[in-house]
């Protein structure tokens, strides 16, 4: 990036010493929402955006504008490892100096990721195959992530959280709670004194939260998304702090509608499974059609499977395994 380029931050105050500065990504409504903890001569940050020069110069913009000239940014904490959250880790760790603080989930996922990434392109290969997916589209399928890396900078944690933790940023004091589902070590920052849920991509005001079985996830992730969002209604949240979307304040009312699209996309999937015994990727073109597009069709093949997983586990369906790969039998 060049000393001479000129970024503006869009920061909104949205609590006192609280930031919110929204930055441009290619895709999920095209913005994500970092938050800016202000200190004495210091910042703190949660999530950082992609890592691209425009993203990391309003990172750096609105470090200045939120403490002024010369204000360091002194702790990093990520929501989990996705490339808008979590993409210019490295660069800002290497820049600033910041503390880098992530749930210890994540951390194994981040090289496979974004560093060497062929042996899990073949792993992803494989569980595309054990599922169903015809030959001519694995390979498509299995790359389809391929060009995220490059909006990401990976940066070595300083600190690796558990959950349950209480933390400090800008003066305040946040418990971690973990949310996997999302992604296996998913956090969310609850303020205790304002009871502010700053909820990254766990609980979103427009759109649902994708959640994945693939190799990388958590073997039940919807399962474990569905309690985390109890788990975060009994911290009986005042306001909701996003990473796609505006703050609200209906937790209650949100989590219900989600909680409910769930439940009719199982019911749906039990029901094309009655009396029949299908691959996963045979159910995914029954409820979502042939989609068109690489991403789609993988995103359609991962949420069907997490939804079968859960009726699996609930004994709604029955998953039969071996070498030759997966089957759900209503
Ligand atoms: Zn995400």
């Amino acid at each position: 990036m060049a000393a001479t380029e000129r970024a503006e931050a869009h920061l909104n105050e949205i609590a006192p010493g609280i930031h919110e500065l929204s930055l441009p990504i290619p895709w999920e409504e095209g913005a994500v929402n970092c938050f800016l903890f202000g200190g004495d001569g210091f910042v703190d940050l949660l999530d950082c955006g992609i890592q691209t020069d425009a993203s990391v110069a309003a990172v750096l913009a609105a470090i200045d504008e939120a403490g002024g000239p010369g204000t360091r940014l002194r702790r990093l904490v990520i929501t989990h490892i996705h490339p808008d959250h979590f993409g210019a880790a490295g660069f800002l760790k290497e820049r600033t100096g910041a503390e880098l603080y992530m749930h210890r989930l994540e951390v194994p996922m981040v090289n496979p990721r974004y560093l060497e990434l062929e042996q899990l392109v073949a792993e992803v290969g494989q569980h595309l195959r054990q599922n169903g997916v015809p030959e001519p589209e694995v390979s498509a399928l299995q790359n389809a992530s391929r060009a995220m890396r490059e909006f990401v900078r990976p940066g070595e944690p300083d600190v690796q959280l558990d959950g349950a933790e209480t933390i400090e940023l800008g003066g305040r004091r946040l418990r971690v709670e973990w949310t996997p589902g999302h992604s296996p070590g998913h956090i969310c920052l609850f303020d205790l004194e304002d009871h502010l849920l700053f909820a990254g991509d766990q609980l979103l005001p427009d759109i649902s939260t994708n959640i994945a079985l693939h190799p990388q996830s958590t073997p039940n992730p919807l399962g474990e998304f569905l309690e985390s969002l109890d788990r975060l209604l009994a911290l009986r949240p005042r306001l909701i702090m996003p990473a796609h979307g505006r703050p609200f304040e209906d937790g209650a009312g949100r989590v219900a509608r989600l909680k409910q699209h769930h439940q009719r996309r199982l019911d749906q999937i039990e029901a094309a499974l009655r009396g029949q015994e299908l691959t996963a990727w045979e159910v995914a073109i029954r409820i979502w059609g042939e989609r068109r597009e690489i991403w789609d069709k993988r995103m359609a093949l991962q949420e069907g499977l997490a939804h079968l997983q859960l009726l699996a586990v609930q004994q709604r369906v029955e998953k039969l395994a071996d070498g030759s790969g997966v089957r759900w039998r209503g």
